[in-house]
């Protein structure tokens, strides 16, 4: 169990988290949503109080991985603050759950979005706010990571040189601004069939990308490494608004969230 984070300088909204887990990484579709949702629902299943923050402002996933009843987030007038949606007790904050269609917006005017709706959201006491970050290390990434009190991050890559490349770029933001990346996951690895491995984007270990990325993982001290393989279960239930974890909490793939949420 952590311990709340109580500063005055931190925006009143995020003064009852104890711990704020950034999910991230440096490119789009490589699984960074479907991780940080499965991250949550398991870290709930554990015991802990979970909400998740959806900061992809450009394209939210979060309303198509979960299936709240309101789909609508409210507004507490009079304190001006807004109300999380919720699925299966965790706490929900999306701009998808904005009641506006996707918006066309400079960063500075992205940031300020983001920062008002993760700030004036009512989020109560929680263990733990998995923020599911947009992709990238620019501007927005920055200035997130700047107004929010970090306790841990999750890289999220898929097994090709480009992507391990990225990864270095992701470890090096976080490191500048103290904040402890405690695992890298390398989503997509691999797929079993007729009772065979297939590695469709090569085998990554020996080669010369492995190595740098290895070499960074070292440098920067990342305890934990996790392989999540493809499993078209993973890709069925993120699109059915049910979390795999949810949907089956003892098969293969629970077990692996199981072994990040100790990490986190
Ligand atoms: P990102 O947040 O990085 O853009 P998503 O989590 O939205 O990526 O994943 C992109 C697509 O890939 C989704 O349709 C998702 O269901 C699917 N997907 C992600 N990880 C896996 C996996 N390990 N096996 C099968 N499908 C996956």
């Amino acid at each position: 169990p952590a311990k709340p984070i109580f500063s005055e300088q931190l925006p009143a909204g995020l003064q009852t988290i104890s711990n704020i887990v950034a999910v991230s990484s440096c490119k789009g579709g490589v699984g960074k949503s479907t991780i940080a949702v499965n991250l949550a629902y398991t870290l709930a299943d554990m015991g802990a109080r979970v909400g998740i923050f959806d900061a992809d402002v450009y394209g939210p996933s979060l309303p198509t991985m979960v299936s709240p009843e309101n789909r609508v987030l409210e507004m507490n007038a009079e304190k001006r603050t807004i109300i999380p949606t919720e699925y299966l007790g965790v706490k929900l904050v999306s701009f998808g759950f904005a009641g506006q269609g996707r918006a066309i917006m400079r960063g500075p005017m992205v940031s300020g979005v983001i920062n008002q709706l993760l700030t004036t959201t009512e989020w109560g006491e929680l263990d733990y706010l998995i923020i599911d970050m947009p992709p990238g290390t620019g501007d927005i990434q920055l200035t997130l990571c700047q107004i929010v009190p970090l306790t841990a991050a999750v890289i999220v890559t898929t097994p090709q040189k480009l992507s391990f490349i990225d990864v270095a770029k992701g470890v090096r933001m976080f490191s500048k601004l103290k904040v402890p990346c405690v695992a890298v996951v390398e989503n997509m690895c691999h797929f079993d069939a007729d009772g065979k491995r297939y590695y469709p984007f090569g085998r990554g270990s020996g080669s010369q990308a492995w190595i740098a990325f290895l070499t960074v993982v070292q440098q920067f001290g990342i305890p934990h490494l996790f392989d999540l393989p493809i499993r078209p279960t993973l890709s069925a239930s993120g699109d059915s608004g049910m979390p795999e974890v949810v949907a089956d909490p003892q098969g293969e793939v629970s077990k692996i969230f199981q072994n990040l949420g100790v990490c986190v």
